[in-house]
C-alpha cells in the first residue's frame, strides 16, 4: 500500500510517501520538510496562528514535491495519513482537512495518526529496525516518557515527566544562556566547549525508585547558578559553556539511570530513543555505552527523523491503513490532547 503522510502538529510541515510492499528499511519513497523555526524565532517560541497559516501555504507545494521526487501522480496513492494529535489545534486542522479533502477526491482511505506513535516508531524507517518488544525513551519538545512497546498500538506507560519535558528544559536553559530558539541544539553545541568538572547539577528524581522524571528543579538550579556567576562578575563565555555542559550532563545522566531501570524492570534487551532530544549526540553516546554494558542494544532514527517529520506519519499510517483501519465513521480528527496509552492495536 502506497501512503501519503502529512505532519502539521506544530511548527514543521512534513510530507512523505511510504510503500508497505517494499522490504524493511526501503519503504520510504520520498520525504520533504519545511521548518517554520526561523519565523517563530523572532517571538522566542511557536505562535499558533502563524503556524496554521504557514502550514496552509506550504502543504500543497510539498505534496507536489514528494510526488514529483517519487515519480508518482496523486492517482497512484492508495491511502492518506495525517497527524491527528496531540498538537496545536489550528495546525492539526490544516493537515486533517487537506488529508480528508484529498482522500475524498481520490476515493482512497484516510486515517488520523498519533504524533507520538510516529516519533516512537520512527526507528522502524531504518535498515536496522528494532524488533518488538522494546523499551522506548520518548524525549521531545512536549514529552518525556518511558514506554514499554509490545507491538504496534500496544503501549504501556512506565514513567513520564511530572513537569517540563526534556526538550522544553533544553529550550528554557537556552533562553537563560542567551541562545536563540529552539535552544536544544544550541545548548548542546555550547556544551562542547564546557568543562564537565566545574559544576555538578542535580540528577532529579534518581535517588528514589520509579521511572518518572522532573526537570523544573534543574531549570531553577541553572538560573541560580547563572545569577550567582553574574553577581560575582565572572559570567563570561567560558562560564556559560561550563553551565551548558553541567546542564546537559545532568539531563543525560538522569536519562541513563532511568533507562537502565526501565530495562531491569521489564527484562527487555532493546532500547529505542526517539523525539527531538534523541538527536543529542552526548545522550546517544552515553546511552549506547551504558546500555550495551547490560547486554542490551540501542536503536534510534537518523537525526532528521528525530524531530518532527512526515516520514514517521506516513510509516505509522501505512501500517495501520494496511490492516483496514480508517478514521472513525469517516470523520476528520483533530485531538489536541491525546495520551499515547489510549491507542489500541489494529483489529486482527
Ligand atoms: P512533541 O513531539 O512532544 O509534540 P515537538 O514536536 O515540538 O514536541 P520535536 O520536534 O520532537 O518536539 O523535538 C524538538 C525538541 O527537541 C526541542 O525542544 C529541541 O530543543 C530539542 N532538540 C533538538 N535537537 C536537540 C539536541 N541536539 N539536543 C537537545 N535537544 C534537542
Ligand atoms: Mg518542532
Ligand atoms: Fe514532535
Amino acid at each position: 500500500m502506497r501512503v501519503l503522510g502529512i505532519e502539521t502538529s506544530c511548527d514543521e510541515t512534513g510530507v512523505a510517501l511510504f510503500d508497505t510492499r517494499l522490504p524493511a528499511g526501503e519503504g520510504l519513497l520520498a520525504d520533504a520538510l519545511y521548518s517554520q523555526v526561523a519565523m517563530h524565532a523572532e517571538y522566542g517560541g511557536v505562535v499558533p496562528e502563524l503556524a496554521s497559516r504557514d502550514h496552509t501555504r506550504k502543504l500543497l507545494p510539498l505534496i507536489d514535491q514528494v510526488l514529483g521526487e517519487a515519480g508518482l501522480e496523486k492517482r497512484d496513492l492508495d491511502g492518506i495519513a495525517y497527524t491527528a494529535g496531540p498538537g496545536l489545534v489550528g495546525a492539526l486542522m490544516v493537515g486533517a482537512s487537506t488529508a480528508h479533502g484529498m482522500a475524498w477526491a481520490l476515493g482512497v482511505p484516510v486515517l488520523g495518526v498519533h504524533h507520538m506513535e510516529g516519533h516512537l516508531l520512527a526507528p522502524m524507517l531504518e535498515e536496522n529496525a528494532p524488533a518488538f518488544p522494546f523499551v522506548a525513551l520518548l524525549v521531545s519538545g512536549g514529552h518525556t516518557q518511558l514506554v514499554e512497546v509490545a507491538g504496534l498500538g500496544r503501549y504501556r506507560l512506565l514513567g513520564e515527566s511530572v513537569d517540563d519535558a526534556a526538550g522544553e528544559a533544553f529550550d528554557k536553559a537556552a533562553k537563560m544562556l542567551g541562545l536563540a530558539y529552539p535552544g536544544g541544539p544550541r545548548v548542546a553545541k555550547l556544551a562542547e566547549q564546557g568543562d564537565p568538572t566545574r559544576f555538578r547539577f542535580p540528577r532529579p528524581m534518581t535517588d528514589r525508585p520509579g521511572l518518572d522524571f522532573s526537570f523544573s528543579g534543574l531549570k531553577t538550579h541553572t538560573l541560580t547558578t547563572l545569577k550567582k556567576l553574574e553577581a560575582d562578575g565572572v559570567l563570561d563565555d567560558q562560564a556559560r559553556a561550563d553551565v551548558a555542559r553541567a546542564f546537559e550532563e545532568a539531563v543525560v545522566d538522569t536519562m541513563v539511570i532511568k533507562c537502565r531501570r526501565a530495562l531491569d524492570e521489564t527484562g527487555l534487551k532493546r532500547l529505542v530513543m526517539a523525539g527531538g532530544v534523541s538527536a543529542n549526540t552526548r545522550l546517544r553516546e552515553r546511552l549506547a555505552v551504558e546500555i550495551e554494558k547490560r547486554g542490551a542494544k540501542t536503536f534510534y532514527p537518523r537525526a532528521r527523523f528525530c524531530t518532527d517529520n512526515g516520514a514517521m506519519i506516513a510509516y505509522v499510517g501505512a501500517q495501520r491503513l494496511a490492516t483496514g483501519e480508517r478514521d472513525t465513521r469517516g470523520l476528520m480528527q483533530a485531538t489536541p490532547r491525546w495520551p499515547l496509552d489510549q491507542l489500541a492495536p489494529p483489529a486482527e
